[in-house]
């Protein structure tokens, strides 16, 4: 994606656009959901993977490993064990072709088990984020660039972490995996496991993860670097909606 590509979708739908694809979740009859069947082990792998974020904390669970996962649920009471059924549930989750839920991206992880080496990421001071090193100068340059309000509310995501935040929004979607999936894409599917990451606006909270980050003095900083680009533009062919916060890293 080029950086005229990137101006142009915005200069011709403008802002009015921009706040009917904010509401792009919507339903349609393809849609697919979690199955009656799989209800049970949906909750239970959730609820195993929140408590082993509470016990190795928010930054941490960024960058966790299958293993380690299964290891810290094996070793804390609080957890219990992962289950073999809960394990198969996780390998269907990641190993299903994403395309039934209408995500045509690439796939960024090979194989479940794969992990991050800590030493190829920085934390990045202040966020509880990572990025991976070989980019860790292009952030410092574009905060640089932008100003003191732009920060990293998004770095390197291991695929436990995309798993979790994909049974998340499953989960705020009630069950409907074809939604979630357009805005926290499957497990292995994410770019942030291999460099891209997310920035907003300081104080914004929440607001960064919305079309509404496309109206900041901050977004528009960004358009006029020559050497950043936005991953998911309006009509990505990715199948992700419009997130102008998800700066794209990786070709
Ligand atoms: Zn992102």
């Amino acid at each position: 994606m080029q950086r005229r590509d990137f101006l142009g979708v915005l200069g011709v739908l403008g802002v009015g656009l921009l706040s009917s694809m904010a509401q792009a979740d919507t339903l349609t009859s393809g849609d697919i959901w979690v199955k009656e069947e799989h209800k049970l082990l949906f909750a239970s792998v959730l609820k195993k993977l929140n408590l082993v974020e509470s016990i190795v904390g928010h930054a941490n669970f960024n960058l966790i490993s299958l293993d380690e996962t299964l290891k810290i649920a094996k070793g804390y009471s609080k957890v219990e064990p992962f289950t073999i059924a809960e394990l198969a549930y996780i390998e269907e989750v990641s190993y299903t072709d994403p395309r039934i839920y209408g995500f045509n991206g690439k796939k960024t992880i090979e194989r479940i088990s794969d992990t991050i080496n800590k030493k190829d990421v920085i934390k990045i001071s202040g966020t509880g984020h990572y990025v991976f090193g070989d980019y860790a100068p292009l952030l410092e340059r574009l905060m640089k660039d932008v100003g003191e309000s732009l920060i990293l509310t998004s770095g390197v995501r291991s695929m436990v972490k995309q798993l979790c935040l994909h049974l998340e929004k499953i989960e705020s979607e009630k069950g409907n995996i074809t939604v979630a999936s357009r805005s926290l894409v499957p497990p292995a599917y994410s770019y942030h496991s291999i460099g891209d990451f997310d920035v907003g606006k300081k104080g914004w909270g929440h607001q960064n993860f919305t079309a509404n980050f496309a109206r900041t003095q901050e977004f528009w900083q960004l358009q006029k670097l020559s050497y950043v680009s936005m991953r998911y533009t309006i009509g990505n062919g990715d199948g992700v909606r419009f997130e102008p916060w998800h700066i794209k890293i990786v070709s």
